[in-house]
């Protein structure tokens, strides 16, 4: 068993559409990003790249490569999702804690659950989600940015597979 973490902030904008955890959540802001913004689904990208001690997100699928300008970052999460089964490694869980202040996500977390758990190929029951604000405090309260921090479990089916001769 291995575990990892991650951690992503997004600025909120006017003028994007804001997508947390694969789906579209109507709010006059959306999150800023040469991707689609996704911080949720990127803490959990980097979560995975850690538990498999994987360079991170940022090395994968740099934000200067236009191949990922506007990217699905759910398409990003499936390719991680191969990568790591390359190496014999499954994702176990996923728990996740998205920090804003605005707009409101409990309505939203059961659609996000669907969509990362059928992104990974995990049952619903092993993907988490909690969301929380800052209570008041600091540039999260301003509106300006939503954070995430997620931890993943992965396990070791099998070692790479050797290159044959
Ligand atoms: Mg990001």
């Amino acid at each position: 068993m291995r575990v990892g973490i991650g951690y992503d902030t997004h600025r909120l904008v006017r003028g994007r559409k804001l997508v947390l955890g694969g789906i579209e959540i109507t709010h006059p802001k959306g999150l800023l990003g040469h991707s689609d913004g996704d911080v949720l689904a990127h803490a959990i990208i980097d979560a995975i790249l850690g538990a498999a001690a994987l360079p991170d997100i940022g090395q994968h699928f740099p934000d200067t490569d236009p191949l990922y300008k506007d990217a699905n970052s759910l398409d990003l999460l499936a390719t991680v999702r191969e990568e790591i089964r390359t190496l014999g490694f499954q994702v176990q869980n996923i728990d996740a804690t998205v920090i804003a202040e605005q707009p409101k996500l409990i309505p939203h977390v059961g659609k996000m659950r669907l969509k990362l758990a059928r992104t990974l190929e995990l049952d619903e029951e092993a993907v988490g989600i909690k969301a929380k604000t800052r209570e008041g405090l600091g540039d999260l309260t301003r509106e300006e940015a939503i954070a995430c921090l997620a931890v993943a479990l992965l396990e070791q089916k099998r070692k790479k597979k050797k290159k044959r001769r």
